[in-house]
């Protein structure tokens, strides 16, 4: 499965992506189909499909304090910014490769669609 996973690839730099961190256990790389003028996508290296397959609570964390580095040098911390990450088909999960959307640069509403 992780062989064929788009960002395991991505991982492996098999399939280029405008990264804009990398650490141990985390990549970060600019969304492909971005939402908002920041749109970076954080996941693990390891190979997880989505939330409901996670069982390491370091890793959910690692995922939120990456975004929030990120957010930090990409200068939206004060404005703010949202942090998102899609479960399965009510959520519109499309990559199954658990990863948070760090959004900002404009404002959100609330509730989300
Ligand atoms: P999901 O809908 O699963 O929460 O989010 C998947 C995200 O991955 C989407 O926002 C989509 O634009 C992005 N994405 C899909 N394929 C690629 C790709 O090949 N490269 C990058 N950088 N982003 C991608
Ligand atoms: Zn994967």
């Amino acid at each position: 499965m992780a062989d064929h996973c788009l960002f395991c690839r991505i991982v492996r730099k098999e399939i280029p992506a405008q990264i804009v961190a990398e650490t141990e256990d985390c990549v970060a790389f600019r969304d492909i189909n971005p939402q908002a003028p920041l749109h970076v996508l954080v996941i693990p290296r390891e190979h997880v499909a989505s939330l409901n397959e996670a069982t390491d609570p370091a890793l959910v964390g690692r995922l939120a304090l990456a975004a929030a580095d990120i957010a930090k040098r990409e200068g939206v911390a004060e404005s703010g910014y949202r942090t998102v990450i899609n479960t399965n088909a009510d959520a519109g999960q499309t990559v199954f490769h658990v990863h948070l959307h760090l959004l900002g640069g404009r404002r959100f509403s609330w509730p989300p669609g």
